[in-house]
């Protein structure tokens, strides 16, 4: 099944990395660059997980992290916060906030792969087989 990844990341060039490796790997991607974009994909079908950057310019990417922790349907959504290394210190700010796993850039991609793929096996245990 093609997952739907949404990467939510105000910097174009860091958005374009991460969305052609996603293809590249065989997901769809969607993307926000600012929260108000990042809210507005979960109107229709959420995605299948976020892929989220901690500092959207001024505004704190982990809002969105807080508000998919409270919705019941996304409870075991996959959240990936990426930052910048320095701030990987933060790393309990982003757990505490609902992320289920820090990535540091520069992004090392086999490690994202594996963190994808070990929140991925999490959620599907939570899910009833369809
Ligand atoms: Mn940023």
């Amino acid at each position: 099944m093609r997952r739907r990844i949404l990467v939510v990341e105000d910097n174009l060039a860091n958005r374009e990395l991460l969305g052609d490796w996603l293809e590249a790997n065989d997901c769809e991607v969607l993307f926000a660059e600012n929260l108000k974009q990042g809210f507005a994909a979960f109107e229709g079908q959420p995605p299948d997980a976020v892929l989220l950057d901690v500092q959207l310019g001024s505004e704190d990417g982990l809002v969105l992290a807080r508000w998919i922790r409270e919705q019941p349907a996304l409870r075991y959504l996959p959240v990936l916060a990426v930052t910048a290394h320095a701030m990987i210190t933060d790393r309990e700010r982003m757990i505490q906030a609902g992320s289920n796993a820090c990535i540091s850039k520069p992004i090392d991609f086999k490690l994202l792969r594996e963190q994808m793929q070990q929140w991925f096996d999490a959620t599907a245990s939570h899910q009833p087989a369809r």
